[in-house]
C-alpha cells in the first residue's frame, strides 16, 4: 500500500490519482504509509457465515481507506489500529 503526497500542498492522499485532490498541483510523490491510524466508523457484518468488521479507517497522515479489521472484538470510533504487515488487501488490528 502506498499513499501519494503533494510536493505542492504537503498533503496525502490515497488512492492514487493524476493530480492532488486538494491544489490541483501534478507534482505528486509516492510515500510508504507509517502503517498506523484510527477508526472513522465500522460496522459488523453478521449477514456472512463468519461476520466480519468493514470500517473507514483515517491513517496518520490524513487519508481515509476502506479496510477490514480484524481480532477487534469490540472495536470503536477513534480506537487507534495498525496496519497488518503484508497483507493484501491491507487490513488493520489493534
Ligand atoms: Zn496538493
Amino acid at each position: 500500500m502506498m499513499l501519494q503526497h503533494c510536493v505542492t500542498c504537503r498533503t496525502a492522499q490515497f488512492y492514487p490519482r493524476p493530480i492532488c485532490a486538494t491544489c490541483g498541483s501534478g507534482d505528486l510523490v509516492e510515500i510508504e504509509p507509517v502503517g498506523t491510524g484510527t477508526v472513522d466508523s465500522f460496522t459488523i457484518v453478521h449477514r456472512a457465515e463468519k461476520p466480519y468488521v468493514l470500517a473507514r479507517v483515517r491513517l496518520t497522515e490524513g487519508p481515509i481507506v476502506l479496510t477490514h479489521l480484524i481480532d477487534i472484538p469490540a472495536p470503536y470510533c477513534d480506537q487507534p489500529v495498525r496496519l497488518v504487515p503484508g497483507s493484501d488487501p491491507q487490513v488493520f488490528t489493534e
